[in-house]
């Protein structure tokens, strides 16, 4: 069993490992030091890349049944821990409880399925004596790198199909939230041979030496655009693979035969779950002109029944901003609204401390062109949009340079289908939202990342292809021998 309430130590080829520089994680409900952590050196992250690619010839030899129980076993693991994880995922994150119960045992969950998963090998051609095969072989050693907001699953995303696949890993967690994976690496030192699963912490500089470091084969990246467009760059040092899962503005499209009062829970929870905090938020939410002011209203009544506060108190329904930097660029960009005339029916301005809080806020149909319209605020600040014609919202829909998700609310399936066909994005809900599962696919279409996450496409993208020709030599032995 791992002890939550001991030091954090980083995971290097099975071992606890201290640094000797260190940086401190906070309680972004308090902003008080919950822990100090190891910030790893340059020499540090090379013994953790040196130690998964030793851990590869074996672990990539062992047949997929051996790697597939051992990726679930992690996900038990999870679950006889899920309590501590809760609370130390509030701690760090900010989350309340039910978000932390999602996440933990989401975790494990994904765990378990994705190891029910695998690539066999494809027979593309076959002749009396000659057999063409395509076989799925992984890739080496996997940087994998997450973000603050989901920092369990997102992890859990990379490594349970890394693995499975037959790479090892280097892990590194957020700067801002980096104690569950910490604990998660000490937990896996008594399910995986050494080496296999490395977890380092450290800020975005370990990230970037990540990218250019010359034995990790692939970069698997959640997190802003802004970073995947650096990983990108660097990563093309030695032609690394790269999946990134990166920011999205997600608009929801709502036609005029919607019931207000009954949609309006959903969409508040489409747009702020999490705080808001989260990749795939409703961040753009365009009403039909015919229910604009009622379900406006409804929002709004809804709204001022969510409890803001302390993810650890009982009650409380949405937590703080993860973290300062974030806080101040919402701070910032609801300054920007005030001081433009944009006209919030809720919130509007944070909150002074302790703790990063920023009310539920609700802008009453700002200008397009306005930053609470054209950016991804990744906080509880949310544009209502009017709209009264279908291809005009289509086109403000689309017009943005991220393409991660959609919804479409309405009775009518067959417009709602024949709109969302038309959404430039990797994921359009109809009548529901942040439905995801590790047997779908997951990815974001323009600047909202490259490649998948989940489902066997996901499994994938941890593999090259290699194709095998045999051509048999029998008969012509025989006839030589003859
Ligand atoms: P971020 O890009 O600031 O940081 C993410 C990670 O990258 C951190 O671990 C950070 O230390 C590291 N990093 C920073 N600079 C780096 C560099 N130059 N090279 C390598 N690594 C570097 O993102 P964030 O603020 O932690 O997360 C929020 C963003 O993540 C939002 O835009 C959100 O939409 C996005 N997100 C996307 C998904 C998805 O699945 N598409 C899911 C969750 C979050």
């Amino acid at each position: 069993m791992v002890d939550f309430g001991s030091d954090y130590t980083m995971t290097i080829n099975g071992k606890a490992v201290i640094s000797d520089d260190h940086f401190e994680a906070f309680n972004p409900a308090t902003e008080e030091v919950l822990a100090v952590v190891p910030d790893a050196s340059r020499d540090q992250l090379d013994q953790a890349v040196a130690a998964a690619k030793a851990a590869f010839t074996s672990w990539s030899a062992r047949p997929v049944a051996e790697r597939q129980a051992m990726v679930a076993a992690i996900g038990d693991a999870i679950e006889a821990h899920a309590e501590d994880f809760m609370r130390l995922l509030t701690l760090e994150q900010g989350k309340a409880r039910a978000g932390a119960e999602w996440e933990i045992g989401g975790s494990a969950i994904w765990c378990r399925e994705i190891a029910k998963q695998s690539l066999p090998t494809h027979v593309a051609e076959q002749t009396e004596n000659r057999i063409a095969e395509t076989r799925r072989v992984p890739l080496g050693v996997v940087g994998a790198i997450t973000p603050w907001n989901f920092p369990v699953l997102l992890a859990i995303w990379k490594i349970a199909p890394a693995l499975v696949a037959g790479n090892t890993m280097v892990l590194k967690p957020s700067p801002f939230t980096p104690l569950c994976t910490l604990k998660l690496g000490e937990l896996v030192r008594d399910i995986l041979p050494p080496g296999v699963l490395n977890v380092v912490s450290g800020g975005n500089d370990l990230g970037a030496w990540m990218t250019e470091h010359p034995a990790i084969s692939k970069i698997s990246f959640t997190g802003s655009t802004a970073t995947g467009r650096k990983i990108m760059a660097s990563a093309s040092g030695n032609l690394k693979r790269i999946t990134l899962e990166l920011g999205g503005n997600d608009p929801a499209i709502v036609l005029p035969d919607v019931d207000p009062k009954t949609v309006a829970k959903e969409l508040f929870w489409a747009a702020f779950q999490n705080s808001a905090q989260f990749c795939v938020a409703a961040k753009r939410l365009y009403i039909h002109a015919d229910i604009y002011d009622d379900l406006r209203d409804e929002l709004v009544t809804y709204a001022r029944t969510i409890k803001v506060g302390d993810g650890l108190d009982q009650g409380t329904d949405l937590g703080p901003i993860q973290n300062r930097m974030q806080f101040n660029k919402l701070k910032d960009l609801l300054a920007e609204a005030k001081a433009d005339g944009i006209e919030a029916v809720l919130g509007g301005e944070a909150l002074e401390g302790p703790g990063y809080f920023v009310p539920i806020t609700i802008f009453d149909n700002p200008p397009e062109d306005s930053r609470v319209v054209r950016e991804e605020a990744f906080g509880p600040v949310l544009p209502l949009l009017k709209f009264d014609d279908i291809e005009d919202v289509i086109t403000r829909a689309n017009d943005t340079e991220y393409g991660l998700a959609a919804s479409v609310w309405s009775h009518d399936i067959q417009t709602a289908r024949s709109i969302a066909e038309r959404i430039e994005a990797g994921t359009v809900w109809i009548n529901e939202i942040h439905s995801f599962s590790p047997h779908i696919a997951f990815g974001g279409h323009k600047q909202s990342g490259i490649g998948i996450e989940n489902a066997l496409d996901g499994l994938a993208e941890y593999t090259n292809v290699q194709t095998i020709f045999t051509r048999s030599t029998a008969d012509e032995a025989e006839s030589a021998a003859s």
